[in-house]
C-alpha cells in the first residue's frame, strides 16, 4: 500500500510481549487513518464497561496516511482510550514529529495493552520493539524526561511521548507530551498511560513513507505550501492563537473567574497583541509545517529563573482570566508548570476555577486548601495548587485531580452549579450563552466540552449565523462540520491549515495522489459520518444518554453579566430544540442513540446489532 504500512503493533505490557497485525486496504479506506482508525480499535479492543485505569483498557496511538509525507501540517498522531476524566471516548490530537517518527518506523497505529510490574518505557526503534527500564525516569517531569531518553538512546532523532508527575500520580486529567513544546492534552490520556506504569513510548524511525503520485504529490504541495504562507493562515503566523484573547473579549465571550463574568479588565494585558513585543522570542513549526503557530514566551524577570513556555490561547483562557489572574509572567509560570507536571492546562485552570469559586463562596475553607488562600487572582496559590494535583498532595491536590465534574460531586453543596464542563471535559475558553450553535456543537462532542470537534465557533464568531438565536438549523450545520472534522482528524491534517485544505474535494485530491485510491469527496463525507456515529456507538455503549449532552447548569441558568452579550444565555428549552434537530439530521432516535438502519447504511453492521435501536 501507498501512505499507508498496512501494520498495527500490539504490545502487552503485562506479558512484556509485541505483535503486529496486518491491515489491508479496504479497512484503511473505510477508518482512513488517525481518528478513523484509533476510533474503530478501541470500539474492538475495550471490553464493554472497561474501567479506565485498569490493565484491559487499551491506549492506541495512530497516525493518518498523509504523516511522512511532504503533504503540509500532517506530522500529527492521536491517541484513544476510555476516558478516566469522562468514562466515555478519550481522545487527543498532538502535534510536533513524534507521529511521522512512528509513520517512518513503520506503523500506523499502536495498540498498548495491560500493566507492568514496574516503571517501563517502550522504544521502537524502526521494526525492534524494546521494553526497557524506566525506575530512573519515574519522577522526572514531561519535559525533562524526552532529554533523558534521547541522551541514554544516543540519537537526536528519537522522539519521545511520555508522562510527568501527573501521570505517574493518576491525575484524571493527565496529558501526554512530545518534542517538548507538544501535548496529546485533553480527556486524560496521560493517566492511562501512567496506570500501565509505561513512562514514555520513544520511536526511532529510519524508514520512508511510500507515496503512489510522487511527482504529483511534489507539485500539488509546492501550491498547497505556499497558499499555507499566505494571508489564510497570517494569524497563526503573527500571533499565533493568543491574538483571540481580545477577540473573545470584544465579543463577551472570554470566561473570567470560572465564567461569572465573560469579559475581564486585564485582557489586553494577557493578549497576543501585548505579550507579543515584550516576551516571543521564536516560533516553532510540527514537522512538515509551513505555518509554525507555536509561539515560544521568555519571561526572564522571574526571581527564580527565567521561564520558557510555549502558551497559546487556551492556556490563557484557563490560567489566566478564568483564575483572574492578568499578569502574563504569571500565565506563563503556570503554564510551564502544568506542561512539566505533564497535566491539561485548561482542566487545570477549570478546576481550579471552580475551587477558587467555591472557596470564595465558603464550601472549600482553608483546612481543605491545606492553608492556601485560593481566592481569584493568587497567583502564588494557583501555583502551589498545580504542583498539589499534580502528586495528589493534601486533601485539595486529592479533590482537584479528579476534574470539575467529580470534585463537586464530592464537595456538594450547589458547587454542581459552577462547575463548568460537559461529559466531565473541562470547557475551553468560548462563552457558549452568547455562541448558540457553538452551544449545540460543543455539547454534542463525543469527548465532552470541546471546541476541536466542530468548527461550530467559528460561525458564530464570524457572524455567519446569528449568535444569540438558537435554531433548529444549527443541527444540520453542526453534523456537517463534525463529520468535516472527523476527516481533518483521521487524515490526520492541522486544523490550522483549514484555510487550505477546507473541503473534502481537496481532502481527496491529496489523499488519493499519496495512496493512489481514486475515492471521491462524497466518500470522504461518509466516511467522516462513519467515524462519527462509530464514537458516538462506543459512548453509548459505555452508559450515554441524552442528558449527558446538556450544557452546564451556569449556561442554561446565570446570563452574562456585561459587554455586548450581557442578558444572553441559552435556556433549557432551546439546548432542547437544537439538540433534537441534530439528532434529526443525524438519522438517530429521539433518544440520541444511533439506528440499526443508519448504522447499517455507514458499513457498520456489526455495532447495529450491539447498540443499534429500530427506526421509530
Ligand atoms: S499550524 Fe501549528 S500546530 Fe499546526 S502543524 Fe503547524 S506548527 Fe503544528
Amino acid at each position: 500500500m501507498y501512505g499507508y504500512t498496512g501494520k498495527v503493533l500490539h504490545v502487552d505490557l503485562s506479558k512484556g510481549e509485541s505483535s503486529v497485525e496486518e491491515v489491508d486496504e479496504a479497512y484503511c479506506r473505510k477508518y482512513i487513518g488517525g481518528n478513523g482508525l484509533g476510533t474503530r480499535l478501541l470500539y474492538d479492543h475495550a471490553p464493554a464497561g472497561v474501567d479506565p485505569l485498569s490493565p484491559e483498557n487499551p491506549l492506541i496511538f495512530a497516525v493518518g496516511p498523509l504523516a511522512g509525507t511532504t503533504a503540509p501540517t500532517s506530522g500529527k498522531y492521536i491517541v484513544h482510550t476510555k476516558s478516566p476524566l469522562t468514562g466515555f471516548l478519550g481522545e487527543a490530537v498532538s502535534s510536533g514529529y513524534w507521529g511521522q517518527a512512528l509513520k517512518q518506523a513503520g506503523y500506523d497505529a499502536i495498540v498498548i495493552k495491560g500493566k507492568s510490574e514496574k516503571p517501563v518505557y517502550l522504544f521502537i526503534d524502526d521494526r525492534k520493539i524494546q521494553i526497557r527500564d524506566a525506575k530512573h525516569l519515574w519522577g522526572t517531569d514531561a519535559l525533562e524526561v524526552l532529554d533523558l531518553i534521547r541522551d541514554e538512546i544516543g540519537d537526536d532523532n528519537v522522539s519521545s511521548a511520555s508522562i510527568g508527575p501527573g501521570g505517574e500520580n493518576l491525575v484524571r486529567y493527565a496529558n501526554i507530551t512530545n518534542d517538548r513544546h507538544r501535548q496529546a492534552g485533553r480527556t486524560g490520556v496521560g493517566c492511562v498511560m501512567g496506570s500501565k506504569n509505561l513512562k514514555a513510548v520513544a520511536v526511532r524511525g529510519t524508514g520512508s513513507v511510500k507515496v503512489a503520485d510522487m511527482e504529483g504529490t511534489l507539485e500539488h504541495c509546492k501550491e498547497l505550501y505556499d497558499l499555507c504562507q499566505g494571508p489564510l493562515t497570517g494569524a497563526y503566523r503573527s500571533l499565533g492563537t493568543q491574538v483571540s484573547v481580545m477577540i473573545h473579549q470584544n465579543q463577551a465571550a472570554l470566561p473570567t473567574r470560572n465564567w461569572q463574568e465573560s469579559v475581564f479588565e486585564f485582557a489586553e494585558k494577557i493578549g497576543g497583541e501585548y505579550i507579543h513585543p515584550r516576551w516571543v522570542v521564536k516560533t516553532i513549526a510540527c514537522a512538515g509545517c509551513p505555518i509554525g503557530c507555536d509561539h515560544v514566551s521568555l519571561v526572564q524577570e522571574d526571581p527564580e529563573g527565567e521561564v520558557l513556555a510555549s502558551v497559546e490561547f487556551e492556556s490563557i483562557y484557563a490560567l489566566g482570566s478564568n483564575c483572574g489572574i492578568g499578569h502574563f509572567p504569571d500565565v506563563n509560570k503556570a503554564v510551564d508548570l502544568c506542561d512539566r507536571m505533564g497535566i491539561d492546562t485548561i482542566s487545570a485552570g477549570v478546576t481550579l476555577g471552580w475551587a477558587m469559586e467555591s472557596y470564595e463562596k465558603g464550601l472549600l475553607t482553608k483546612e481543605d486548601t491545606d492553608g492556601l488562600d485560593l481566592k481569584f487572582g493568587n497567583s502564588e496559590a494557583l501555583l502551589e495548587a498545580i504542583e498539589m494535583i499534580a502528586y495528589q498532595r493534601g486533601k485539595l491536590g486529592k479533590l482537584l485531580a479528579m476534574g470539575t465534574k467529580a470534585a463537586a460531586e464530592q464537595l456538594g453543596g450547589d458547587s454542581w452549579k459552577w462547575a463548568m464542563h460537559n461529559k466531565g471535559l473541562e470547557y475551553p475558553g468560548y462563552d457558549l450563552r452568547g455562541l448558540k450553535m457553538s452551544c449545540l456543537g460543543f455539547n454534542t462532542s463525543n469527548r465532552g466540552g470541546c471546541h476541536l470537534r466542530n468548527s461550530a465557533y467559528d460561525w458564530d464568531l464570524k457572524g455567519k449565523v446569528d449568535r444569540f438565536t438558537a435554531s433548529e438549523e444549527y443541527g444540520a450545520l453542526v453534523m456537517a462540520r463534525d463529520d468535516h472534522y472527523s476527516i481533518t482528524d483521521s487524515l490526520i491534517l492541522c486544523k490550522f491549515s483549514r484555510g487550505v485544505l477546507d473541503t473534502y474535494e481537496k481532502f481527496a485530491k491529496i489523499y488519493n495522489l499519496v495512496t493512489g485510491f481514486d475515492v471521491t469527496a462524497e466518500e470522504l463525507r461518509q466516511a467522516g459520518e462513519r467515524i462519527w456515529n462509530l464514537e458516538k456507538a462506543f459512548n453509548v455503549r459505555e452508559g450515554w444518554t441524552v442528558k449527558d449532552d446538556y450544557p452546564a447548569y451556569r449556561i442554561m441558568n446565570d446570563p452574562i453579566t456585561a459587554g455586548v452579550a450581557a442578558g444572553h444565555l441559552v435556556t433549557e428549552e432551546e439546548f432542547k430544540m437544537m439538540h433534537k434537530a441534530y439528532f434529526r439530521e443525524r438519522g438517530w432516535a429521539e433518544n440520541g442513540v444511533p439506528t440499526k438502519n443508519k448504522l447499517r447504511e455507514l458499513g457498520l453492521h456489526y455495532i447495529a446489532d450491539e447498540i443499534g435501536v429500530e427506526d421509530e
